[in-house]
């Protein structure tokens, strides 16, 4: 048993290696309506997003983006029941590499 759960984090530990993050300093994500996300009764974004971007802020009634962690899957686009996500990829040059191989 010990020895699957090493495989498993060795597995994880060299899947992450595979990923490369390169930066852009302005969000590819936004919100379109922020009155619409006062009133959504899922909040979807803040538990869909594999990557935690989204997180509720109680104080001003929307989601605060973390957008530079963005994996840049698309689920949180198709996830948001009002279609309030404004959402692109990073610009060239900027955003997810993959490594294969
Ligand atoms: S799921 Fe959509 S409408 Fe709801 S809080 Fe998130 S962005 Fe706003
Ligand atoms: S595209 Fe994927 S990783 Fe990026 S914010 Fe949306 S759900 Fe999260």
């Amino acid at each position: 048993m010990e020895g699957d759960q090493r495989m498993s984090q060795q597995g994880i530990t060299d899947r992450l290696f595979t990923i490369r993050y390169k930066c852009d300093e302005t969000s590819h994500l936004k919100i379109k309506n922020e009155r619409l996300c006062m009133d959504c009764s899922t909040k979807s974004c803040t538990f869909i997003c594999p990557s935690d971007v989204y997180e509720w802020n109680d104080e001003q009634k929307r989601p605060t983006i973390s957008f530079e962690n963005c994996l840049e899957c698309g689920t949180c686009r198709i996830a948001c029941p009002s279609e309030n996500i404004d959402w692109t990829y990073m610009r060239g040059g900027y955003g997810i590499a993959y490594r294969y191989g």
